[in-house]
């Protein structure tokens, strides 16, 4: 077997039943994708929007794109004929733009509401206030072509575990209490995604149905290089 196959049963030997495993193979060469995909993985993780477009085009039709990466709106059209899931819309704005790319593409795109709950200024989303205020809005109502199926959010990157699990813990009981009241009547909100390679055995235990685990699937990522196919 080779490494990547390896790497894959590895991880899933971890998982909890019903938790979904997301292979994040941003930077990562289409050859490496086509190993884990012959290895029966077909959800994949990507967070630039051109990387995925091309890896798209190159792979088999039947793998699933989710998109985890902060997403500019202008770059909406070019994953809207195809996204699976997108992880990361994180604002209203962003929202209202896949909304009208996907009334385009004659679809409706689901998508995860993500959460800033890490100490650190660099991570986009919805604060828990914002979140609930825009959940409950009619603005979201009235976009018909989007579909919320839960929240997505990244740990603070620290070695505290502790603090990492009272943060997904935090993501939980949001998840719950929306699921309980604003998508009573609604069990397309489903899922959270949270968990990387650093901390998804943490995410689970807390909640988690979604992990995106890159490089202890495909092992570290070389940034220095511009991504080619
Ligand atoms: C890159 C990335 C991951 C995967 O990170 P690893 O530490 O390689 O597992 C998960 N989530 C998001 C949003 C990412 O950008």
């Amino acid at each position: 077997m080779d490494r990547i196959a390896e790497n894959l049963n590895r991880v899933k030997d971890t998982l909890q039943d019903g938790v979904q495993l997301v292979a994040v193979s941003k930077y990562h060469p289409i050859e490496e994708l086509q190993q884990a995909y012959d290895a029966g993985q077909r959800v994949f993780g990507e967070s630039h929007v051109q990387e995925v477009t091309a890896k798209e085009a190159a792979l088999p039709k039947d793998i699933q794109w989710h998109f985890i990466g902060h997403l500019q709106t202008n770059k909406v059209k070019y994953l809207a004929p195809f996204v699976t899931l997108i992880h990361s819309a994180d604002s209203p704005k962003l929202f209202k733009e896949i909304n009208k790319q996907a009334e385009k593409c004659g679809r409706t795109i689901n998508c995860l509401l993500q959460l800033h709950i890490a100490q650190e200024e660099t991570k986009f989303g919805f604060t828990m206030e914002e979140a609930e205020e825009y959940l409950m809005s009619e603005e979201l109502q009235s976009l018909k072509n989007v579909q919320i199926v839960g929240v997505m959010a990244m740990a603070t990157n620290t070695d505290d575990e502790e603090q990492i699990a009272a943060e997904f813990e935090s993501v939980r009981n949001f998840f719950t209490r929306m699921k309980q009241s604003v998508f009573a009547d609604n069990p397309n909100f489903r899922e959270i995604s949270m968990g990387m390679s650093g901390d998804y055995l943490i995410a689970q235990q807390h909640g988690s149905t979604m992990v995106r685990v890159g490089s202890m699937i495909f092992g570290e990522r070389d940034y220095s290089k511009p991504f080619t196919i």
